[in-house]
């Protein structure tokens, strides 16, 4: 299977005819390939497709979409070693880590279609004479677009039961992982996607932008940064009638209790906050960690662990712990954010460094801002801060300090320190004992605050893919 950047509209492949765009090697830099951008027109075409697809497509008995969506999965375990190393390749993680997402991909169609048929399975009651029906509706056309740090897994989260529900789509991926989107609709194709059912634009913000404005959209279905979430969330403003589920980021605090074991809990903040370079939404920022001795001796060990840590090439030999930066620009980033927070007052504990030069490849930071008032923001990459605190109310109200509210996790304690903090702590996904990196299965996966917009996806995404309409029917007058 050969990834290009095509676009895909209304079952025709074709170039993009707007400026160009380039993708480099994430970790080495050099350009990899130089395409063209969708324009305007044909966002607009894409558009047209997917809504001249949709009355047929909706019509189809649910049986006929979920028979399509089992054979596209079955298509993934036919390309899994294509689509990994596309993964690998494009975002900078390691092929081991890029296998696991392309099983994800596939577990997570199973998932939706059990979750499409729980969430909105008919019921109906007899009213003598007459039945009341409670049945579902997809929307119409909706807008996907996919970030780049999960590029086949989050946004097949959202197609999937877009789909599955009766919607058409229009997808847009991250213009870093053109080739993955390009390979995933081969998928979808050699599964046999009706035209029009799935389209493909690619490109930047122009065409996001292009995509999100549309008048003819039904719903846009978002997973990426907050900042553009945020700027989404504007634009859909007073339009009720459309659906908007926003997935975006945070400053996800991780609060050590107590250490009852020192390597695990060691172990639980490295895969908490370096886990992909620190590139998932679920990743720690934070480390709070207590006053004195108990304190001291953790971050000694931490910062003895993460000099231990090792950090490759995405087809590196040996599994890697992480791999590269998505590109240098964002390593130049990384650096740039950690000399900010020396220059703030921060004392670095374990330097980030370039492991090569003109790489994205870098080395975790640990930087100490007890006391500092920083901007709430997230870096998104191997940067973890620490905060040392006074007592438990004070670790509850810095974890809480925040505009976000994605993930948050507590390493220690007793039972009702738990308690305590699930009831104190303000995120969407909690955990205990555990790396707040994860899959969550058929949990609901979504933040609070400025990390979404209360529409958790996966199992939860038939929720708002399909609408409830409740209806009173009687054969005879
Ligand atoms: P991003 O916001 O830069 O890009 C996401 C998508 O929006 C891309 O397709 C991009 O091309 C498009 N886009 C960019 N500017 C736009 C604009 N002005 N108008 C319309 N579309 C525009 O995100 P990213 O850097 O690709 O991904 C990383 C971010 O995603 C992090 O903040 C991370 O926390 C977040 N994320 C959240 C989740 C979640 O489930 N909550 C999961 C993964 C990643």
């Amino acid at each position: 299977m050969k990834a290009t950047q095509r676009l895909l509209i209304g079952g025709q492949w074709q170039d993009g005819e707007a400026e160009g765009f380039a993708k480099q090697d994430p970790v080495a830099g050099d350009t990899l390939w130089q395409g063209n951008a969708a324009s305007e027109a044909q966002v607009g075409a894409a558009v047209e497709a997917a809504r001249a697809a949709f009355p047929a497509w909706a019509r189809r008995p649910f049986a006929e979409r979920q028979a399509l969506v089992e054979r596209f999965r079955e298509v993934l375990e036919n390309h899994r070693e294509d689509l990994a190393t596309a993964i690998a390749g494009e975002t900078g993680k390691p092929l081991w880590e890029a296998r696991t997402e392309v099983g994800a991909m596939i577990g997570k169609v199973a998932l939706s279609i059990r979750a499409y048929q729980e969430r909105t399975g008919e019921r109906e009651r007899d009213l003598g004479g007459a039945q009341a029906v409670l049945r579902h509706r997809p929307h119409g056309v909706m807008a996907v677009f996919g970030p780049y740090n999960f590029p086949g897994h989050l946004p097949n989260g959202h197609m999937v039961p877009a789909l599955l529900a009766g919607n058409t789509v229009v997808f847009k991926p991250s213009e870093q992982t053109p080739l993955t989107a390009d390979l995933t609709l081969q998928c979808w194709r050699e599964a046999g996607l009706p035209e029009g059912v799935i389209n493909l634009v690619q490109g930047a913000a122009p065409v996001g932008q292009a995509l999100s404005a549309h008048p003819d959209i039904d719903g846009l279905l978002f997973t990426g940064s907050a900042k553009v979430g945020g700027l989404l969330h504007k634009q859909f403003a007073g339009q009720m009638d459309k659906i908007l589920a926003l997935e975006l980021g945070g400053n996800n605090p991780l609060v050590i209790k107590d250490v009852p074991d020192q390597d695990a809990a060691v172990l639980t903040i490295l895969q908490s906050a370096f886990l992909s370079g620190g590139q998932r939404c679920t990743c720690a920022r934070r480390l709070l960690v207590p006053e004195g001795q108990v304190g001291d001796h953790l971050l000694d060990a931490l910062s003895d662990a993460i000099s231990r840590l090792r950090v490759a090439g995405q087809f590196s030999e040996d599994a890697p712990f992480y791999g590269g930066l998505v590109s240098v620009a964002a390593a130049d980033g990384l650096l740039a954010a950690q000399d900010d927070l020396e220059a703030r007052g921060g004392t670095v504990l374990s330097r980030m460094e370039r492991l090569e030069e003109g790489t994205s490849l870098l080395s975790p930071a640990l930087v100490d801002v007890t006391g500092l008032e920083l901007p709430d923001e997230e870096h998104f990459g191997p940067l973890l801060k620490v905060h040392r605190y006074r007592d438990w109310d004070e670790a509850i109200r810095l974890a809480n300090d925040t505009r976000y509210g994605l993930s948050a996790g507590l390493v220690g304690g007793e039972r009702e320190d738990w308690d305590d903090f699930l009831l104190r702590i303000r995120a969407g996904i909690v955990n205990w004992n555990r790396q707040t990196t994860g899959a969550s299965g058929d949990a609901p996966f979504g933040g609070v605050g400025d990390s979404g917009n209360h529409r958790p996806s996966a199992y939860y995404a038939a929720d708002y893919c399909a609408y409830p309409v409740a209806s009173v029917e009687s054969d005879e007058l």
